[in-house]
């Protein structure tokens, strides 16, 4: 990997920053790209990369192709799995995991710390001036859902700073919530009209706007625990970091600059390549758990016309019961659009027996590809998305309208501001079981789809696009940020 970098003195002293992801896909590419971003203004940046996502396929080979430059490492820390089975994973319950991993990392973590402050002179080196002395270890900047890691940076003189990867808007309601100022009402009283106003909100939402783990705060204990535990230490932190940027959710940074959050916007934390193009020419993410079918996704997308196909995917981790699955199957199916529709490996067996041989040559079925690459692709018209939030600003960053389906934790309150701040599309409504229905799906799509009906989102989004690139590229807002962050480390 090539790094445009200048000397630590052009920047005012060189500075090391350790960058820790939480171990799932879409903490570790925002991350990664943040890191490149620091790299490229003189920082001296290692990844660190724990051990379960380490072993994944895709990672090994990605790992073994960085180069191992002194600007930009990676370092992979023991997070206890080593000798575990498959089995052993599967049934560890979610605090067990937390448990484990917050212990292992912990100790890891530490070590690795303390090797890097004794190693003076770094044997990696390709320069011999460019040693540790030059480039003093300053600075943690940990996943928010990780705040334990200020901890550590604390014990061993560093500077820690989480970095949030969903929206301002959902940090400031888990805020609101933690304080009292948000009041859900009990499922007893409320009705689908209910609404909530909340000091940093553009718009008032309703009860299933809210982030899942609060419209149903029984529904999912740890995660909320794990969601509330990032505001235990905030105040003792020197800045606060998120991967969109200014514009897009200007009156929630407003209201948190109001109450002296040291916030500061670095994105949106996509490859330069699909914005500004400053750094390298990069087609994907270069960290990623997947492996994606690129060939394949970009041949067949070729072959189709500009803004005909829909392309659909629900992320990473989400899974649809196996009744959820027909219904977007034959959603897809009832319109005439092409549509690229993005399954797990582990989902397959889910899908209609005789799906393949109706949707004939209509619908491509992948496993994996490269969202990038598909949301810059002329052919692809919208985005049938749970709205997971890197899923939501690479798809507001390449203009790409979209047909919102949240499944649960921060993605209903991205899909209210897809439709009511942002205005680049349309969510699906749920039937009264709390189902999609073909007919339903099918609908929006044509919403967004139609040459007349989806020109307003058309519009929207490639305003939003051209936003997100300004922000990024020299001198935009969160260049700044980030210039100024490496200045502060000084
Ligand atoms: N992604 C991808 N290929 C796919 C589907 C998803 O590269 O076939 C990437 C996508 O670009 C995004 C990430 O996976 O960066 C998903 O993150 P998001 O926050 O949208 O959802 P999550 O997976 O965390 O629910």
């Amino acid at each position: 990997m090539k790094m445009e970098r200048e000397s630590p003195m052009q920047m005012g002293g060189g500075a090391h920053v350790l960058v820790f992801p939480y171990p799932v896909q879409g903490h570790i590419c925002p991350m990664v790209e943040f890191s490149k971003r620091l790299a490229s203004k003189g920082v001296r940046v290692t990844v660190v990369i724990t051990t379960a996502s380490a072993a994944t396929e895709s990672m090994k080979q990605l790992l073994a192709a960085q180069p191992n430059n002194s600007s930009f490492k990676i370092e992979v820390i023991s997070d206890g799995s080593e000798h575990f089975q498959k089995s052993d994973f599967a049934q560890e319950t979610a605090q067990e995991y937390q448990d484990r991993f917050r212990g292992a990392t912990t100790k890891n973590l530490s070590n690795l710390i303390t090797n890097i402050k004794n190693n003076k002179n770094d044997s990696d080196s390709d320069n011999s001036e460019d040693n540790n002395d030059d480039y003093p270890l300053k600075c943690i900047v940990y996943h928010s859902c990780m705040p334990w890691v200020l901890d550590i940076a604390l014990q061993h003189g560093l500077d820690g700073a989480p970095i949030f990867t969903t929206s301002a808007a959902v940090t400031a309601i888990f805020h609101h919530f933690n304080e009292g100022v948000l009041k859900i009402p009990s499922k007893d009283d409320r009705t689908s009209t209910t609404t909530m106003l909340m000091p940093s909100m553009p718009v008032p939402l309703g009860i299933n706007d809210l982030p899942s783990f609060l419209s149903d705060v029984d529904a999912y204990p740890t995660y909320l625990k794990l969601t509330m535990n990032q505001f235990s230490n905030i105040a003792q932190v020197k800045w606060i970091f998120y991967t969109n940027f200014e514009k897009l959710e200007e009156k929630v940074f407003k209201w948190m600059a109001s109450q002296d959050w040291p916030v500061k916007t670095i994105g949106p934390t996509i490859p330069s390549s699909f914005l500004d193009k400053r750094l390298e020419d990069e087609k994907d993410y270069s960290l990623s758990l997947f492996k994606p079918d690129v060939e394949t996704c970009m041949k067949w997308l070729d072959s189709k016309e500009a803004g005909s196909v829909v392309y659909v995917s629900f992320g990473s981790l989400a899974n649809l019961t196996k009744e959820q699955m027909d219904e977007v199957a034959w959603g897809l199916n009832n319109n005439n659009y092409h549509f690229l529709w993005v399954i797990k490996e582990s989902e397959k067996e889910k899908l209609p027996i005789n799906f393949f041989e109706e949707i004939s040559e209509k619908g491509l079925v992948v496993s994996w590809c490269s969202q990038l690459q598909v949301l810059a692709h002329k052919a692809v018209g919208c985005f049938v998305t749970h709205c997971g939030w890197n899923s939501i600003l690479e798809a507001l960053s390449l203009g790409v309208p979209m047909v919102a389906v949240p499944q649960w934790a921060d993605q209903t309150t991205n899909a209210k501001f897809v439709v009511d701040v942002w205005k680049v599309g349309v969510r699906v409504k749920v039937n009264e079981k709390g189902k999609i229905t073909k007919e339903e799906l099918a609908m929006r799509v044509r919403q967004v789809m139609e040459k007349e009906m989806g020109m307003e989102f058309r519009k929207a989004s490639l305003m939003w696009k051209e936003l997100a690139k300004e922000a990024v590229d020299e001198g935009g807002s969160s260049d700044k940020n980030i210039e100024e962050f490496v200045a502060q480390l000084g």
